[in-house]
């Protein structure tokens, strides 16, 4: 029995192998060079790229540059030279790539940027990423409909703003598209940002890094929220978000008789869906990394196959140098109200248990 066993299994292979070619894995390597693995985001664009890419007949060089620029522009150069046949780039300063992408163009390497844009150089074809002024608008919304519903008696909401990394191009819409809410509240005296901090330059979080918003948050709260009480705060990503609520926490706000100020994010992170499921957090942005990967290689596959990569936005995403052809995924809000919904039941991005463990 045995020995009928794996002779079946052996007939079974060939007709595996010789149904799926040999050559099916070898349509060629494509570069993706990632951010950081310390947000879990950009773990599960790179999975969700590597799953897709293969499964299109493509083998991947994935690499992580913890947010170091010299690391990532010499995997980018690393991948050029090993010659890849597309690169996939999510950069972390969106202005340093401009010579290697000049080396990648003359080595007929086509460059897709990857959620961020490519600033100042014209060697990039492709631009897939999230409609990143809406998320900015769904983030100002979502703060409004928080201090509505949490501070209603309050004639005057007292916010500061976060932005995000200087050096990454979405900082700028996901900043523009909040204010875009926010600034006629402010004009109207409805919304006090009470250290004045305001603009990109203020208010920019180098990195994105969650240690360097806790410290600044601490910061303007001993400067000035001794006799003031804070109501809301803009934060454009999650792990800002997480650095924020513990120092809001650290001088009592969220016990007693202290409410938690309205805090925004995104991403939909996990530590901060568990944190809004707690009442602490008040929303978040989901952008489906699958969905942004999938539209990603569904480019790559046309540039490399012949086609034409599907695009939705020809005028947005102007690098300095040339408007950048891009599709744009749509955000979606999510807060209390609606996180079981969008992120279990319609996505299955998370499971339940993941959320309430
Ligand atoms: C991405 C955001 C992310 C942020 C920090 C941005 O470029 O668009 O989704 O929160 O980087 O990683």
């Amino acid at each position: 029995m045995k020995l009928v066993v794996s002779a079946f299994a052996v007939a079974a292979m060939a007709v595996t192998s010789f149904a799926v070619p040999a050559f099916a894995q070898d349509k060629g390597t494509i570069g993706i060079a990632m951010p950081t693995k310390s947000s879990a985001r950009w773990i599960s664009d790179g999975e969700s790229m590597v799953q897709q890419f293969e499964e299109a007949g493509y083998s991947t060089d994935l690499q992580y540059a913890e947010d170091n620029i010299p690391n990532q522009l010499s995997q980018i150069e690393n991948m050029i030279t090993k010659g890849v046949d597309a690169l996939v780039i999510a950069s972390i300063d969106g202005t340093t790539l401009s010579n290697a992408l000049a080396n990648a163009a003359a080595a007929g390497i086509p460059v897709v940027a990857y959620d961020r844009l490519i600033r100042e150089s014209g060697d990039v074809d492709y631009y897939a990423t999230f409609d990143n002024f809406q998320v900015g608008v769904q983030q100002g919304s979502s703060l409004v409909k928080g201090l509505e519903e949490r501070f209603p008696e309050e004639d005057v909401w007292n916010v500061e703003l976060f932005g995000g990394s200087p050096d990454d191009n979405n900082a700028y819409y996901f900043y523009d598209g909040a204010m875009s809410v926010l600034q006629p509240l402010i004009d109207d005296g409805k919304i006090d940002i009470v250290s004045g901090q305001m603009g990109m330059n203020q208010v920019g979080t180098l990195r994105w890094d969650g240690a360097v918003a806790q410290a600044r948050m601490d910061n303007l709260l001993s400067a000035n929220y001794t006799d003031e009480t804070i109501h809301g705060v803009l934060s454009p990503y999650d792990g800002l978000s997480i650095g924020i609520l513990s120092s809001l926490k650290g001088v009592g706000y969220g016990s007693g008789d202290q409410k938690m100020p309205i805090v925004t994010g995104q991403d939909a992170e996990l530590p901060s869906i568990k944190s809004i499921n707690m009442g602490e957090q008040y929303s978040t942005v989901f952008k489906d990394t699958r969905e942004l990967a999938r539209v990603t290689v569904g480019m790559v596959q046309a540039l490399l196959e012949g086609g034409e990569p599907e695009i939705n936005d020809t005028e947005t995403y102007d690098n300095g140098v040339k408007v950048v052809p891009s599709y744009l995924l749509a955000p979606v809000a999510v807060d209390g109200s609606n996180w079981k919904e969008i992120l279990v039941d319609q996505s299955g991005y998370y499971t339940l248990e993941q959320i309430q463990e």
